[in-house]
């Protein structure tokens, strides 16, 4: 049985304050869920979301890191700071690191491996554009992300990996996909996740991410294949984040 894995992306949103506040609102209404629930604050605001988490059922991740563990990579963050902080996850190859900030499937890859070595789990991003959507590429963006950004995780690893289902195109748009188009993305990846991994596969949490609300998280989870969600917007507001994580 997979637990579903309800994730918070707040973004480049909320400062120290900001982010104990919002956690000191979100402790009382997320604790009782049967989801495992993570919030992901920018880096400058992950010391005072750990602590404001403290002793809850609220996890901590990072939006990123770098692939290397220190040296002379200005402006950087590596795994080892995150786990020193308390970092439990971290999001890898979100479609705003590829769109903005030229992150290739290789750079996806030598994360991965950089978070695997740290002990922090990851939470990796895959999704297509719009123009690859309508072009009929869906299935093969999405399978080239899988495979290329997973090289070189081992089977045994591979048990702790999250993927995160995110069209581009529902990001941040209001737009969602359909559960039944999302179900048949997330069917896809649980299926080439197979050809890598055998039954290991049927462990590997698949979340969807775009868009998510209050309002479509119970149809998205009905999906046989969807365990969770990755929630950008929705998660910087305390009731909004907590009625998708209680969801029934
Ligand atoms: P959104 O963002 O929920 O605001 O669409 C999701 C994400 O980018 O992870």
């Amino acid at each position: 049985m997979r637990r579903p894995i309800i994730a918070g992306n707040w973004k480049m949103h909320n400062t120290t304050e900001e982010a104990r506040d919002l956690v000191t609102l979100l402790r009382p209404l997320v604790g009782t869920a049967r989801a495992e629930v993570v919030v992901c604050p920018p880096f400058t605001a992950i010391a005072a979301t750990v602590n404001a988490a403290s002793g809850s059922n609220i996890s901590v991740g990072a939006q990123d890191l770098f692939w290397e563990d220190k040296g002379a990579y200005t402006g950087e963050v590596s795994g080892p700071m995150l786990r020193d902080l308390g970092c439990r996850y971290v999001i890898i190859g979100h479609s705003e690191r590829r769109q903005y900030f030229g992150e290739t499937d290789a750079i996806v890859n030598k994360k991965l491996l950089a978070a695997y070595r740290n002990e922090l789990l990851p939470i990796v991003c895959v999704g297509e554009t719009l123009a690859e959507r309508e072009a009929g590429h869906t299935l093969e963006v999405v399978g080239r992300q899988v495979r290329e950004g997973l090289k070189g995780l081992e089977t045994g690893q591979a048990r702790d990996l999250v993927v995160a289902y995110e069209p581009v195109w529902a990001i941040g748009t209001g737009k969602t996909a359909t559960a039944a188009d999302a179900q048949e993305v997330i069917a896809y990846i649980r299926k080439t996740l197979g050809e890598m991994y055998g039954e290991t596969a049927a462990a590997i949490r698949i979340q969807y991410g775009g868009s998510v609300k209050p309002e479509n998280i119970a149809e998205l989870m009905a999906q046989p294949d969807i365990d969770g969600a990755l929630v950008g917007g929705a998660s910087l507001d305390a009731v909004s984040f907590a009625a998708i994580v209680n969801y029934d």
